[in-house]
C-alpha cells in the first residue's frame, strides 16, 4: 500500500500570511490546500500567483458554506474564481461531486491540473458510502474524496468497512470528528491518497491537529499496515495525555506502533473496531471501565477484585475472534510510584488512611490492602466507606469529628482519593481539620492543579508530598509494560513533560 502524504489545509485571510504558515510547517508537509473560501476579497484576484510562491503541490479549494466551507457568494463567481486561479500552476483542483461543468472540467483538464472530486457529510456515515466514492470518479484520472462525521462508534466501524471495499481504488477517505480522529491517522494502513492537517488554532475541518504533532507524536510517516495499533477509549477521550506517554514510549523502544484515542459510545460496537484493526490493547477510561468486563475473556485479580478495568491486552493467538484479557493498573501504579518514594518493597505494617471511597479508592485500598498495608477508610457519605471497608478487612469512619481522630492512627500514609481540590474546586481541603505532625506521606491523587490545598498544607508542615501525576504515570507505565513486555524507557522525561 503507499504511504500516505500530509496535506496542510492552509485558512488564514491573506495569501502572504498563509505562505508564513507553509514555511513554519514545510519540514512535515507533503502538499497544501489553499482554502480560498478564507480569503479576504481584495486576495482573490491574485490566487492564480500562490503556487509559484511555494515548491509544493497546491491544491485550490473554495467550499460553499453549505459544503462546510465560508464561500457565500453564487456560483458563477465561484466558478470565475476556480477559472482564474487556474491560470496558476495549481496541481489539484477541489471540485464537489454536485459541481456539473463538463467543458469547465475538460478546460483545467488542459491545463494539466488534477480534479479531486468530493463530497462531504457532516451528519454521519452514509449507508452507501461505498458506492457513492466508487462513482466520484467521473471520469478516469479524477481522486475521489469523501469526508464524512461519524457520529457512533457503529459509524466508525461502517466507515472502516468503506476502506475494505474500495480497497482496490486511489481515494482520499477520513472521518471527520472525535469519532473518526483515528481514521486521520491511520491513513497509510487503511488506504487514504492523503492526510489533512491545519495550523494550531485554524481548523480547517472538524479533527483537524498541527503536523507537528501528526509526525512527531504519532509517526505518521512510519504508519503501514503492518503497525500495530493500540488505544484509549473514554467518552469524553479527546483531552487524554496518554498518547504522549505511549507513543513517545514506542517510539525510543523502536516498536513499530501507535496509540490513538477512541472517542467510544459502544463497547459492544468499539470490539469490533478492535477486530477490524486488530488492536492489540487500549486503555479504558471513564465511563466504560465497568461496562468493559463483560467484553473480556479474562480477568486478572484487579479486575474480579475491584470491577473496574482500565487496561485491555489482546491475546497473542491466531484465534478468531480475538481474546481480550483485563487487567486493573490503577490500584498497582499507584502503589508503584509509592514504594519507590518510600524506597521500600512492600507496606507490610503501614497504617493508611484513605479519604474518599468511590471507584478510585476501591483500586487504591485493594492495591495498599495486597501490599499487606492496615488501612481506614473515611468517607463523606459512611456506608460507601463501610461498604469499601467490609470487602478489604479496613477499618471505617465518616468524613467527620471521629475520622479525624481515627486517622491520627493511621497516619504513616494519608492518600486523598475524593474530587476535592479538584479544578474547578481547587479552594477545598477534605480534611480542614486534620493537623499534620510533619511524620506523614501524603498522596493527593488529583492532579490538576498539580499542587492541592491540602498537598500544600502538608508540604509547609513538614510531610513528604505525592503529586496526582505520580499515578497518572504509574498505571501508563504498567501499561505499558503489558502492552509491549518492556520497561518504559524514559520515566524521567515523560514526567517532566507531563
Ligand atoms: P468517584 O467514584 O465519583 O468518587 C468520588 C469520591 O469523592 C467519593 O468518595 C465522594 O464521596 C467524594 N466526594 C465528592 N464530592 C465530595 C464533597 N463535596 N465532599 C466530600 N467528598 C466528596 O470518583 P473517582 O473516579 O474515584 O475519582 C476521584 C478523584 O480522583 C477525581 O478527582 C479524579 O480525577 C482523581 N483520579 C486520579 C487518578 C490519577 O491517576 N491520578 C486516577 C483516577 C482518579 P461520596 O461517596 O460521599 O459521594
Amino acid at each position: 500500500m503507499k504511504k500516505s502524504l500530509i496535506c496542510l489545509a492552509v485558512t488564514e485571510t491573506t495569501l502572504g500570511k498563509n505562505l508564513n504558515t507553509i514555511l513554519k510547517y514545510r519540514n512535515s508537509i507533503d502538499m497544501v490546500e489553499l482554502r480560498a473560501d478564507f480569503l479576504d476579497k481584495a486576495e482573490l484576484p491574485f490566487l492564480h500567483k500562490f503556487p509559484r510562491m511555494t515548491d509544493l503541490p497546491i491544491i485550490l479549494t473554495i467550499r460553499k458554506k453549505t459544503d462546510g466551507g465560508k464561500f457565500v457568494s453564487d456560483e458563477r463567481q465561484r466558478r470565475q474564481l476556480l477559472g482564474n486561479g487556474i491560470q496558476g500552476n495549481y496541481s489539484y483542483i477541489d471540485l464537489e461531486e454536485d459541481f456539473t461543468d463538463n467543458d469547465f472540467s475538460k478546460r483545467i483538464k488542459k491545463k494539466g491540473v488534477k480534479i479531486i472530486r468530493s463530497f462531504h457529510d457532516f451528519s454521519g456515515v452514509p449507508h452507501d458510502l461505498s458506492r457513492r466514492i466508487k462513482a466520484l470518479a467521473k471520469s478516469p484520472g479524477e481522486l475521489p474524496k469523501a469526508a464524512v462525521m461519524p457520529q457512533s462508534t457503529s459509524e466508525v466501524y461502517r466507515l472502516l468497512q468503506c476502506y475494505k471495499e474500495c480497497d482496490h481504488m486511489d481515494k482520499i477517505l477520513l472521518g471527520m470528528g472525535t469519532f473518526g480522529f483515528p481514521t486521520r491517522i491511520l491513513c497509510s494502513s487503511l488506504g487514504s491518497y492523503l492526510t489533512y492537517c491545519s495550523a494550531p488554532g485554524a481548523s480547517a475541518a472538524p479533527g483537524h491537529i498541527d503536523p507537528v504533532t501528526l509526525t512527531d507524536l504519532y509517526r505518521f510517516r512510519e504508519i503501514s499496515p503492518k503497525t500495530f495499533v493500540y488505544g484509549i477509549i473514554g467518552n469524553p477521550v479527546m483531552h487524554t495525555f496518554s498518547p504522549c506517554i505511549h507513543n513517545p514510549g514506542f517510539a525510543r523502544i523502536g516498536l513499530d506502533a501507535v496509540y490513538l484515542p477512541f472517542h467510544v459510545d459502544s463497547i459492544k460496537d468499539f470490539m469490533e473496531v478492535a477486530e477490524f484493526l486488530d488492536i492489540r490493547g487500549f486503555s479504558v477510561t471513564i465511563p466504560h471501565k465497568e461496562n468493559i468486563i463483560q467484553f473480556l475473556d479474562k480477568k486478572d485479580q484487579s479486575v474480579t477484585q475491584v470491577a473496574a478495568c482500565n487496561t485491555v491486552v489482546k491475546e497473542e493467538s491466531t484465534h478468531k475472534p480475538a481474546r481480550y484479557c483485563g487487567v486493573n493498573t490503577d490500584g498497582i501504579g499507584f502503589v508503584e510510584a509509592l514504594k519507590e518514594r518510600l524506597n521500600k518493597t512492600s507496606l507490610d505494617g503501614l497504617k493508611v488512611t484513605t479519604i474518599g471511597a468511590g471507584g478510585a479508592a476501591k483500586a487504591i485500598v485493594f492495591a495498599l490492602v495486597s501490599e499487606g498495608a492496615e488501612v481506614l477508610i473515611i468517607n463523606r457519605t459512611v456506608h460507601r466507606a463501610e461498604k469499601l471497608a467490609d470487602s478489604f478487612h479496613c477499618a471505617w469512619a465518616g468524613l467527620d469529628d471521629d475520622g479525624l481522630l481515627k486517622m491520627q492512627d493511621y497516619s504513616d500514609i494519608i492518600v486523598q482519593t475524593t474530587s476535592l481540590g479538584m479544578e474547578p474546586n481547587s479552594n477545598m481541603d477534605p480534611v480542614p481539620g486534620y493537623t499534620f505532625k510533619g511524620h506523614e506521606t501524603v498522596y493527593d491523587i488529583v492532579y490538576k492543579p498539580e499542587m492541592t490545598l491540602l498537598l500544600k498544607r502538608a508540604q509547609k508542615a513538614g510531610c513528604s508530598i505525592i503529586l496526582g501525576k505520580e499515578m497518572l504515570l504509574g498505571q501508563a507505565f504498567v501499561q505499558f509494560r503489558l502492552f509491549t513486555g518492556k520497561e518504559y524507557p524514559d520515566k524521567a522525561g515523560v514526567r517532566i513533560l507531563l
